[in-house]
């Protein structure tokens, strides 16, 4: 029997954590070690980790509960400032905590946008006043105002301790300051993540160019607009690395088989490119927007490799046009959502980021083609994830790994001198624990986060996640024993 100390109890979030955990199941990927175990943490610290064999070990199995080292999120929106109707600095990272992330790095798209040290210092303040433990990384702007036509004072931003820049929400369109950021960015020893869109190719866009698309009488949205942006985006490195030997790339939430590819033939040519994609992107399809709400890996037919028709299967469940699955990128094919799984497998896909976006009702509540893009899912990325081990499709050490070292390697020293994602005696406890024997029902009086709506409301996932602690510290406890 798994047990979880009771002397949490007492602490409130922030506090220094005492904890005692035995008869559970350990994952620490940064080792590769799973197995039963017990963790016992004093004053926030790991005292003792043991990993336990024989009798004691035989009744514990990993569809209990787990203890993994907590997650890091390398790509959420925290709407704050300019949107705090649709999140806050606070309940984005309570929202965090509670999906099990102790790390969240906030891209920098809000209003107006991260460009500036004064407002790095601005985030970092608003972290340290929500109480939470939960680190928040900032990712600073590429260019001015997110305008694409100027640089972003990159090395002010460095100074100021961002993690990487981005002008994500958009591209960066013109190749030479692309170009020029990659290189500015390599010097300072942090990555450019781009968020690989042609933008020629995708305006008025609002659902992937396939079948459902055409039904449902959307507009298309080719994957080419991905993959060419992702090609441009790795010839350029491979010039600037010639010159710039500490020039990172990293692409966010990839979602075409083709861009994950272009990715996998770079890294195989030694490039420093990494990449990362997002849990709705490889459990969700096109097919939801037609009503469909089975997994996409139910969607896609393995005699022909080619996605199955809704229609035709009478998956139909729920109203089309649902709002809440517009998302940049579109969701795509069953086709596609397997590429993003299979990169996760062979590690051309470094890490699962949720993209966590969240919306007022008002900007999400409207005709499909005029929502906001955007799926609010940062408490809802361990369910995902879960559900596609359960099918199979992952094993459970390396769908963790993609949520603690994956993401922590692609921050590189940034994450280094915050925390090592891993299970480790004498280190300061940073830790998740979730009991996978039980199910939670995604509805609105559970989630923090201030996002509207979502196309996973009322689904019972996989995964309830019962502490997370950050740091030392107590970042999210379960109220009722489940
Ligand atoms: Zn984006």
């Amino acid at each position: 029997m798994s047990s979880v100390g009771s002397r949490v109890a007492d602490t409130e979030i922030g506090g220094l954590v005492d904890l005692d955990l035995t008869g559970v199941w350990l994952v620490d990927p940064a080792s590769g070690r799973q197995g039963p175990g017990e963790l016992v943490v004093r004053d926030g610290r790991i005292e003792s980790l043991t990993w336990l064999a024989g009798a004691e070990a035989s009744a514990i199995d990993d569809r209990g509960v787990v203890v993994a080292p907590g997650f890091i999120d390398l790509h959420a929106h925290l709407r704050e400032p300019g949107n705090e109707a649709a999140e806050t600095v606070a309940t984005g990272l309570a929202a965090a905590a509670h999906g099990g992330f102790t790390t969240v790095c906030a891209m920098p798209n809000t209003t107006p946008p991260i460009d500036r040290a004064a407002m790095v210092e601005a985030a970092r303040a608003a972290a340290a006043a929500s109480g939470s433990p939960v680190r928040l990384l900032q990712i600073g702007a590429v260019t001015a105002g997110r305008a694409g036509e100027q640089l972003a004072a990159l090395g002010e931003l460095a100074d100021a301790g961002v993690a990487g820049f981005s002008d994500d929400g958009s591209p960066i369109q013109r190749a030479e300051l692309f170009r020029n950021a990659l290189a500015y960015a390599g010097g300072l020893g942090l990555p450019v993540i781009d968020h690989p869109e042609d933008l020629g190719q995708t305006s008025g866009a609002e659902a992937s160019d396939g079948l459902i698309a055409t039904v449902l009488g959307l507009r298309g949205w080719p994957a080419a607009a991905e993959a060419t942006a992702v090609a441009r985006d790795i010839e350029i490195l491979a010039e600037v690395s010639r010159d710039v030997s500490g020039a990172r790339l990293h692409l966010t939430h990839l979602s075409t088989a083709a861009s994950i590819g272009h990715v996998r033939r770079a890294k195989a040519a030694g490039l420093a490119v990494t990449c990362d994609v997002t849990p709705h992107h490889f459990a969700l399809t096109d097919e939801w927007i037609a009503g469909s709400r089975r997994w996409a890996w139910d969607a896609l037919d393995p005699d022909t490799g080619h996605a199955r028709d809704p229609w035709r299967d009478r998956v139909l469940e729920a109203e089309p046009y649902d709002s809440s699955l517009r998302v940049n990128p579109p969701l795509r094919s069953a086709v596609d959502a397997r590429a993003c799984l299979e990169g996760l497998l062979d590690g051309t896909v470094d890490a699962i980021a949720t993209d966590h976006a969240p919306h007022t009702q008002v900007d999400k509540d409207v005709e499909f083609g005029l929502a906001r893009p955007g799926i609010a899912g940062i408490e809802t990325a361990l369910g995902l994830m879960l559900e596609a081990v359960d099918a199979g499709l992952l094993p459970l050490t390396r769908a963790l790994e993609a949520l603690t070292s994956g993401p922590a390697r692609v921050l590189g020293a940034v994450a280094g001198a915050t925390a090592t994602p891993a299970l480790t005696e004498g280190a300061v406890a940073d830790l998740v624990v979730f009991d996978r024997g039980t199910r939670w029902t995604v509805e609105t009086s559970a989630m923090r986060s201030r996002g509207w709506g979502g196309p996973l409301l009322g689904r019972a996932l996989p995964g309830t996640v019962r502490l997370t602690v950050a740091a030392g510290r107590l970042a999210f406890e379960a109220t009722a024993t489940a």
